[in-house]
């Protein structure tokens, strides 16, 4: 699975010259998560307890309880700051900052991805700063070391879930909001996870960030000369949500990829005052 990601990579910086920059740190992270297989630790779930959740609206997990292999993504996590503080980075010095704490707790790299799955950006700068490092860095080294055992929880489960009776803006199985969106084939629109990568369908006439269904107030624009990409977005609340659709293309690749292929979107969808 991880070499397909590989290969969708380089077809994406092929075809998208332009999404080199994004996904190139990516791609030297994919080959080293080549070597991790983690572990989705058994769950028991009781079929009337998910039933219920389902009902009423609750995702299986909140984030910070996620249980997730730690150990796996600890393990990767080294390799990553193992890896980069031996290129020239300018942020070398900090790398092996952070990679000595991480050798030298197991604590340390938990704390890190707790921080990272509650969204606790204050904690997150604190830990960056200890160790002389851009926030954003150390945040997604550790969402990236994070993501084979988010997988390998979300394919265990995954079959327990009734996506169909879903029909909530937020993800079913971890509560996150969507980062991506596509239109099936079909025409049916879909909603990617942006932690977990679920997908579930979704109403096309509606924000899946406040609920707003009014036509008026929701939209989309589309970048010139790029078929099959657009940004919805909603007066209401502000936000937007990139979506492709797959019948402009003949492959497309994992959503996560597609997200980082298109930041170019992102900062048009800033510059027109979305977020
Ligand atoms: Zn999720
Ligand atoms: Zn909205």
């Amino acid at each position: 699975m991880i070499q397909d990601l590989v290969q969708h990579i380089d077809r994406l910086i092929q075809q998208r010259p332009a999404a080199k920059t994004a996904l190139t740190p990516f791609r030297e992270l994919a080959l080293l998560m080549v070597q991790v297989d983690p572990q989705a630790k058994p769950v028991e779930l009781e079929k009337e307890v998910m039933d219920i959740k389902q009902q009423e609206g609750f995702p299986l997990f909140s984030k910070e309880d996620l249980p997730l292999d730690f150990d796996a993504a600890t393990g990767l996590l080294r390799k990553f700051l193992e890896h980069l503080g031996a290129t020239d980075r300018d942020d070398r010095e900090g790398l092996k900052k952070a990679l000595k704490k991480a050798h030298d707790t197991d604590e340390w790299s938990r704390n890190l991805f707790k921080t990272i799955l509650k969204q606790d950006e204050k904690a997150l700068s604190l830990i960056a700063k200890e160790v002389d490092l851009d926030p954003k860095v150390i945040q997604f080294l550790g969402q990236v070391a994070l993501t084979p055992s988010i997988h390998a929880l979300r394919d265990a489960l995954s079959a327990n879930i009734d996506t169909e009776g879903w029909d909530y803006g937020y993800c079913p199985l971890c509560g996150s909001q969507p980062d991506m969106a596509y239109f099936a084939k079909t025409g049916r629109r879909y909603l990617h996870c942006e932690l977990c990568g679920e997908e579930w369908a979704f109403s096309r006439i509606r924000c899946p960030f406040c609920d707003n269904q009014d036509q008026e107030t929701l939209g989309y624009f589309e970048a010139e000369e790029e078929e099959g990409f657009r940004v919805y977005f909603c007066r209401e609340c502000m936000r937007y949500l990139k979506t492709i659709d797959k019948k402009a293309f003949e492959e497309v690749a994992p959503l996560k990829l597609e997200n980082l292929a298109t930041i170019h979107l992102d900062l048009l969808a800033n510059e027109n005052n979305f977020k």
